[in-house]
């Protein structure tokens, strides 16, 4: 590991103006929260920033109820929301996917900041030996296009990244419509999830719309309506501490026998959280039966773009859809 400058502020105005240098990409200046992912890149020589500042003690570890329904503190860690009552009893979405994120230990020190903040797993991005990666140093090529891309997206991928987002959360959250409230030097703002992230188009070292040294102070989530179902669904190569091939985030309201509002984010496909608007269209008012839901899960799969290893994500989502909207539906 480089040695680096250290600063730790107290409160978010100072960690603001220490890190007024400070953003997602700038290569000088990091945030540190949990450190779970960060500390991996540092030790693997693929971020090398000359200083840190440690957002320990500056970031607000708490979980409450909001006027509009709940609010995060980006300090507050994986494992603390996963187990928050209020989390599981109104917003059983968030929990389901903090849970089948990472490993219990992970969960303990990673923060809700750093989740969504996270980057991605692609295995290039994260070996030095490879000398191709547009992520990691701009205009060096993408090895992933003909190497293994077995666990690359499918949407919104352009020539020069294919690689998926890797946050659960952050599908959950896109599913709910949640806002990021940052926090910056001339003042704070609120993000909808679904606009925070970029699709890498010909600038792929840039994955969100947070300026230099612009931080997630918290994130609110609405109530959702009465009625309201939802269940998270993650496929995986394996039970645990694995990042999803295919994710779905299905939250319905049921109105008799007819499914009603619908929200559907996938993950472990796009380039960033997806949002599924057009297939949420196509469920809604429609009846609440198996027919319905594997119709319009078809198009799920519209303008996608996969590479030969990972194609057969076009077959896995259409049927991961049919069954995350059915178990949330109660009809399994
Ligand atoms: Fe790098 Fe993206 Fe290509 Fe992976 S997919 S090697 S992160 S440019």
């Amino acid at each position: 590991m480089r040695p680096f400058q250290l600063d730790r502020p107290t409160d978010i105005g100072a960690a603001v103006l220490s890190g007024a240098r400070a953003g997602h990409y700038d290569a000088a200046t990091e945030w540190l929260a949990g450190g779970t992912d960060l500390i991996q890149l540092l030790r693997e020589d693929v971020r090398r920033p000359s200083r840190l500042v440690d957002l320990s003690d500056a970031l607000g570890r708490w979980i409450e109820p909001s006027p509009y329904g709940l609010r995060i503190t980006a300090g507050a860690t994986m494992a603390q929301v996963a187990a928050n009552a209020l989390v599981r009893e109104q917003f059983p979405l968030i929990a389901q996917a903090l849970l089948a994120s990472a490993s219990p230990q992970v969960r303990n020190m990673a923060t809700i900041g750093g989740n969504l903040l996270q980057r991605t797993r692609c295995a290039y991005f994260r070996d030095r030996e490879v000398a191709e990666c547009n992520k990691r140093d701009p205009g060096s090529g993408c090895a992933a296009l003909e190497g293994d891309n077995r666990t690359h997206a499918v949407l919104g991928v352009s020539a020069h990244c294919i690689a998926a987002h890797a946050s659960d959360l952050a599908v959950a959250l896109v599913a709910l419509g949640a806002t990021v409230r940052t926090a910056r030097r001339h003042g704070g703002r609120l993000i909808t999830l679904e606009d925070l992230y970029r699709r890498p188009e010909t600038t792929p070292e840039v994955e969100t719309v947070l300026e230099p040294g612009e931080l997630i102070a918290a994130v609110d989530v609405q109530t959702s309506p009465p009625g309201w179902r939802s269940h998270y669904l993650k496929l995986r190569d394996r039970a645990s501490f694995e990042w999803a091939l295919v994710s779905v985030a299905a939250g319905l309201e049921v109105d008799g026998d007819r499914m009603r509002e619908v929200r559907l984010a996938m993950g472990g496909v796009g380039t960033v959280p997806w949002r599924l608007r057009h297939v949420e269209a196509a469920l809604e008012d429609q009846p609440l039966e198996p027919d319905a839901i594997r119709r319009a899960a078809l198009l799920a799969i519209d303008g996608a773009r996969p590479r030969p290893r990972n194609a057969f994500k076009l077959e896995l989502m259409p049927r991961a859809i049919v069954r995350a909207v059915t178990v949330a539906g109660g009809l399994a």
